[in-house]
């Protein structure tokens, strides 16, 4: 590739967990057979771990600035941010697999989008929404993949407002992310991707996708921004995603940074509710504003 180092060196798709303890084994000692079980077939393989060590070698002489890791089990994904071994993680976000139940796709991967049929229509798992946060407050870069969730979101059953740009935009919102990396197997596809950079608000504003997922976020911001225009200027999905991290994790150098960069603080907000009436969610905008400016200003 005529270059002396990588950016971020990727040790990349360990599903299972004990995949994942081979790879961060830093003894580098053969594993057991492990079983995969990919298109509903089981395969025996001979692992060497070790893949760790030689990318902390690597990193050491020079070639790799920083480690990431990809995973599509959540489980795994939470071991591996809590680990601490990874600077990124990559992992599948958009709004049908946020839907999913925490350990979908262990077992094999390609039943996930049958679990998305039948679980668009319940309420959203929390615990996706806990692993974005998660990223955010140890400072793991989180690369959002399978922003389309490959592809199947652009069913044309489904929903027909579901566009390019409203999907990378749903997945850039979400806490913690800071890259999406959208697949595409031809030019079509890829200026449909493009089509974002010069995407309005109202191209960009994914709030419909997720009201006709049927999805229920109860009191959970979806850090949306469909409640602009604010009176008085305030970003409030800035805000809410900002309280959220605040009230998980408790106020800490990052949050403290983002804030005050924050032009407009929500003690500023009016109350004047019309931020309500455009929130497709039900959220009570003007009172998690005054509960953020007692959390945040702390
Ligand atoms: S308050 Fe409602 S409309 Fe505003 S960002 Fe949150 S979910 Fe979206
Ligand atoms: S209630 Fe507050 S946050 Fe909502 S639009 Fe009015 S000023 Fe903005």
């Amino acid at each position: 590739m005529k270059c002396d180092y990588v950016d971020i060196l990727f040790l990349s798709c360990c599903d299972r967990e004990e995949v994942y303890s081979a790879v961060t084994d830093l003894s580098g000692r053969l594993v057991d057979e492990i079983r995969i079980r990919t298109l509903g077939q089981d395969y025996f393989l001979k692992q060497h771990g070790g893949h760790l060590k030689y990318a902390k070698e690597l990193q050491q002489s020079g070639k790799a600035r920083y480690l990431g890791f990809s995973t599509h089990v959540l489980p795994t994904a939470f071991r591996a941010v809590n680990d601490g071994f990874f600077d990124v993680l990559m992992f599948p976000v958009n709004p049908i697999f946020d839907a999913l139940p925490g350990k979908a796709g262990m077992e094999n991967l390609n039943e996930m989008w049958e679990l998305a049929i039948e679980h668009n229509k319940i309420e959203i798992s929390n615990e996706r929404k806990e692993l974005h946060k998660l990223c955010m407050h140890t400072q793991t870069g989180l690369v959002a993949m399978k922003p389309f969730a490959g592809g199947w979101l652009f069913n044309p059953d489904l929903n027909a407002d579901i566009t390019a740009a409203r999907l990378l935009s749903y997945a850039l919102a979400q806490s913690g992310v800071t890259t999406v990396v959208p697949g595409v197997s031809d030019l079509n596809q890829l200026e449909s991707c493009l089509k974002y950079l010069d995407a309005s608000n109202e191209e960009k504003d994914f709030s419909k996708i997720l009201s006709l997922l049927k999805w229920n976020p109860k009191d959970s911001c979806m850090y949306c921004n469909h409640c602009q225009p604010c009176k008085a200027g305030i970003d409030i999905a800035k805000i809410n995603k900002l309280y959220d991290l605040s009230v998980k994790y408790g106020m800490n150098e990052v949050i403290k940074k983002e804030y005050k960069a924050i032009e407009q603080k929500p003690i500023n907000c009016l109350g004047c509710g019309d931020c309500i009436s455009r929130c497709p969610f039900g959220i009570d905008v003007p009172d998690r504003m005054v509960k953020a400016s007692q959390v945040l200003t702390n």
